[in-house]
């Protein structure tokens, strides 16, 4: 007989968590922050290593865009919990007063959070540390295409949290499908946009609210007035972390053909700066996460010839470093998120030209500028829409606790990160308080006699 609890009981085991009312004080979300926290240090050499299998990340990149991001949000919310759970008080109309008017910050119930492979530690453990901070119970989904990482947080996390509030399902799409049958009270989901409409549907049979967090292509637009040798570094490390793997990596660049022309130079450059003349050989450059991600960039490249890189080897799941021009707007490369260490450069005739061709497409997760055109850094943040912009920067945004981190349309909707994460895992309660006497209702309640009504009229015509 299988041991295993069914998907329903643990969910229902961590409902009554959540319904004992342990997780509502501020010292039990303290204490699994300081859990969380242990988890991280204690449990980092496995995480580093279950890191390198899953991914090829190097232990530093680890550390530097895992396990390290998790640590400072977890430090950032611990130092300031407190004061953002005060409730914030609201200005009572004079029509009211007296009276007194709040908002409160409640915990919304049991969460499930679904993450994907590609930051497979970050993307599960940042948006629980909103949801503990918040006072909410938690069923966390990793991906099964990170089995290392998964099984390590499966193995050790509840050793460090309160297991009854807290619990941790691995399992593929068989176990999330049966996990989106039962009812919570929030979905917090990272993935692409086709299984988002998945979640979505599944959570409207309960009006469960959803946060979002997909992709899509985040382009970069690089003009004459900047260094482009500068800029192409800043463009190669965003774009070649964890192998082109990230949700907010510059997935192509728009250029003229002369600064196309001076940036596929630079990029050389930065690349071998960054990874060696031959990436392959360094351990600070990652693998392609599975063999279908690897098929599907590999036919991107294949039957191309690439400006820069363009090499791969199957067995290692490597792809190089490449970057494409002559790239036409139609090509495939252009029709799918890369998600992959590929970088296409299509040229356009000038910003007009861009700002257009980025409005063409689906809004994306982030857009990057190099310009010191103030004009052009103007209409690209006014003439378009993404989760966010970068100008002069690539990635670096998501590591600001105080900007909220999100997309916009097919990128996602709803965001997180710092004080925004409570909020995205808390109900706003409204509340109004106002003392039974003096009773100045009682000049608007009926029978609306010819004086009364006057006076409402006049009333009304003051607070308009
Ligand atoms: P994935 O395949 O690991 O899927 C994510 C989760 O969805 C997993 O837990 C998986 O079990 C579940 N899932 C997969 N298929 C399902 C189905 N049919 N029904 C129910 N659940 C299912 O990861 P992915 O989607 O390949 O991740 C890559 C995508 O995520 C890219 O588009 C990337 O841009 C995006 N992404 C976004 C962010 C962000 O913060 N906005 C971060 C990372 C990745």
């Amino acid at each position: 007989m299988d041991a295993t609890p069914a998907i329903s009981e643990l969910v229902k085991a961590v409902r009554d968590g959540f319904d004992s009312g342990r997780t509502r004080s501020l010292r039990w979300r303290l204490q699994q922050l300081d859990g969380l926290r242990a988890f991280l240090v204690e449990r980092g050499p496995e995480l580093e290593r279950a890191l390198r299998d899953d991914l090829a990340k190097n232990p530093t990149e680890s550390q530097l865009t895992e396990i390290g991001v998790v640590l400072a949000e977890v430090s950032h919310t611990i130092s300031r919990l407190r004061s953002w759970l005060r409730p914030r008080p609201v200005a009572v109309p004079l029509a009211l007063a007296p009276a007194s008017a709040s908002v409160i910050l409640e915990p919304l119930g049991v969460v499930l959070i679904i993450s994907p492979w590609n930051y497979p530690l970050q993307l599960l453990l940042s948006p629980l540390v909103g949801a503990l901070a918040a006072g909410n119970a938690v069923v966390l989904k990793p991906s099964e295409l990170a089995p290392a990482t998964s099984a390590v947080i499966a193995r050790f996390l509840p050793r460090y949290l309160d297991d009854r509030s807290v619990v941790v399902i691995e399992g593929g799409v068989a176990e999330t499908t049966e996990l989106l049958a039962e009812r919570f009270d929030h979905i917090f989901y990272t993935g692409n946009a086709r299984v988002a409409r998945i979640v979505s549907a599944a959570a409207a049979k309960n009006l469960t609210p959803v946060t979002l967090e997909l992709g899509g292509k985040s382009p970069v637009y690089v003009d004459d007035t900047v260094d482009i040798v500068a800029a192409a570094k800043r463009i190669a490390w965003g774009k070649f972390l964890n192998a082109g793997q990230t949700c907010v990596a510059p997935d192509y660049v728009l250029a003229t053909p002369d600064v196309a022309g001076r940036l596929v130079e630079a990029l050389r450059g930065a690349i071998a700066s960054l990874y060696g003349e031959d990436p392959r050989r360094t351990t600070d450059f990652g693998r392609i996460a599975t063999d279908a991600q690897f098929d599907r960039l590999s036919a991107l490249v294949s039957g191309r010839t690439a400006a820069i890189g363009g090499g791969s080897d199957e067995a290692e799941r490597y792809i190089e470093p490449t970057v494409l021009t002559d790239v036409d707007r139609t090509d495939d490369v252009m029709a799918q998120e890369i998600f992959g260490p590929i970088l296409p450069i299509v040229t356009v005739t000038g910003l007009d030209d861009a700002i257009a061709y980025i409005r063409s497409g689906d809004k994306p997760l982030a857009l990057y500028a190099f310009t010191n055109d103030k004009t052009a850094r103007r209409r690209l943040l006014t003439e378009t829409s993404s989760g966010a912009v970068g100008f002069g920067v690539t990635v670096a945004h998501l590591s600001v606790p105080g900007l909220p981190f999100g997309g916009v349309g097919e990128s996602g909707s709803g965001s997180y990160h710092g004080r925004r994460s409570v909020e995205t895992f808390s109900h706003e309660k409204a509340v109004l308080s106002k003392p039974l006497r003096p009773d100045t209702l009682g000049l608007v309640y009926p029978p609306y006699t010819p004086k009364r009504a006057s006076f409402i009229r006049g009333l009304l015509r003051r607070l308009s």
